[in-house]
């Protein structure tokens, strides 16, 4: 089978790139392992609500239009707005249609799955960038009677044997589970390394609404100072509730959760830990004061003083004098792996690929002709990774498309 584009994976990013090959009369096809949503539908936890409000989802040609913009979405919400949008958008999906590998040929590429083949011109990757929890080297040393789950594994915490948890990771996904598995009545550690640490609101008003009104959420790719380093900042510790709180290392501890530093190995029966929990809470409590004097001076540009709460900071992470650097792990019956996530382009027999195995790209534009990809960690924009990243990426990546096939004529591709 022939098309012009092929896109692979039907989340937000792959739907937002459909609407724009379509406004551009570009035909093309989205293949999916699975059906639409098929990560909220398949990799998330039971309890778990959107970190975003629902405002914070502009995608191309759609828009949260409930009367409720400042909640936050549950998973059968969240894939009720995505299939919506694949409706609205009439992306032409391919479900249960695996990838299995993209080859270059003269004209292209072709697309080989378990439904068939397909030969396109420009190919975009949409796979995602949370397809697969990142373990540490060491986590295979772990004894065989620890049970172990990753945020895409775990779904509740009546899944988990009685008994002490140990959750490694202390970003969005690791802070909410570890809170959700010390409710339960487990007692939990959780280790702690670099993170980012914001309240859910600051000065009245919800602290994803600050980022985007001072364009923190819009900073750019090629305008950054580090952008490796960008790339591979973690989530926010970040809640979406009801009760719109903050879940930071302070309601953990004060709820009882006990707070060690990064896991640095397991050896002779013991977890170790690294000695720099103080270092790390205070370069994180450093930051969020830092983004709140980026906030303050732009709401005293807008004239906002007025209208919204005082600036005010926030207690110091409280870190206990001498964590515990080793813990037995007989300790734990179960290891939560909330290190991160990593994308998956096994299928990818191009060679795109960096010494770490990253895709090599500029904004999108991969570094192979035609092909592109979305939603990767601050792939154009900080916000790249989030749903309402889509909005202004997806465009900017079409436009690239767009003037590659522009460029680059099939007819004159063909000719002698
Ligand atoms: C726990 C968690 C919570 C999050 N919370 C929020 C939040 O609150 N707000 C927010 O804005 N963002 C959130 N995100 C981030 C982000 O919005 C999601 O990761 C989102 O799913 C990414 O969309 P995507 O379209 O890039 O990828 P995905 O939604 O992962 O879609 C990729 C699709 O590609 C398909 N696919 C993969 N490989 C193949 C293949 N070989 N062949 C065919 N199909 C394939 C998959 O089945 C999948 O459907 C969260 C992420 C996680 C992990």
């Amino acid at each position: 089978m022939r098309v012009t584009t092929v896109v692979i994976g039907a989340g937000h990013n792959g739907l937002a790139m459909s609407h724009c090959l379509t406004a551009r009369s570009i035909d093309h096809v989205i293949l999916e392992r699975g059906e639409v949503a098929n990560s909220w539908k398949t990799e998330r936890w039971d309890s778990l609500r959107l970190l975003t409000p629902n405002w914070l989802s502009r995608l191309p040609g759609y828009r949260y239009d409930g009367d409720d913009p400042d909640g936050f979405r549950t998973m059968p919400e969240t894939i009720g707005f995505i299939e919506r949008y694949a409706s609205v958008v009439r992306a032409p999906v391919r479900a249960h249609t695996r990838v299995t590998s993209v080859r270059a040929i003269d004209d292209g590429y072709e697309v080989a799955t378990d439904q068939g083949e397909w030969q396109c011109r420009t190919v975009v990757l949409a796979t995602g960038t949370t397809a697969v929890p990142t373990l540490p080297p060491f986590a295979a040393a772990l004894p065989p009677d620890i049970r172990t789950v990753t945020p895409t594994s775990y779904r509740n915490p009546e899944q988990l044997e009685p008994g002490g948890v140990l959750v490694v990771g202390a970003s969005a996904s690791g802070t909410q589970i570890a809170e959700e598995i010390l409710r339960s009545g487990r007692p939990v550690t959780i280790a702690v390394g670099e993170h980012v640490r914001v309240p859910r609101t600051y000065r009245g008003r919800d602290i994803l609404w600050w980022m985007d009104g001072a364009s923190v959420l819009d900073d750019r790719y090629d305008e950054i100072d580090d952008l490796t380093r960008a790339r591979n900042v973690p989530s926010p510790q970040l809640a979406g509730s009801l009760d719109r709180r903050t879940v930071d290392l302070n309601r953990l501890t004060g709820l009882g959760v006990r707070m060690v530093g990064r896991l640095a190995g397991l050896a002779d029966g013991k977890a170790q830990f690294s000695g720099s929990l103080h270092n790390k809470c205070e370069l994180a409590d450093l930051k969020m004061n830092r983004l709140f004097e980026r906030i303050d001076a732009w709401a005293t540009a807008q004239g906002l003083d007025r209208e919204v709460d005082p600036p005010h900071r926030f207690e110091p992470t409280r870190v206990e004098a001498s964590p515990p650097l080793t813990i037995q792990l007989s300790e734990f019956r179960t290891v939560v792996w909330a290190c991160g996530f990593r994308p998956d382009f096994s299928f990818l027999q191009v060679p795109v690929f960096d010494f770490k195995g990253r895709v090599r790209h500029d904004g999108g534009v991969v570094q192979a002709p035609g092909m592109y990809v979305i939603g990767l960690s601050f792939l154009r924009r900080r916000k790249s990774t989030l749903i309402d990243g889509a909005h202004r990426d997806a465009p900017d990546v079409c436009d690239r498309l767009a003037a590659f096939l522009d460029r680059t004529p099939l007819e004159a591709r063909e000719s002698p």
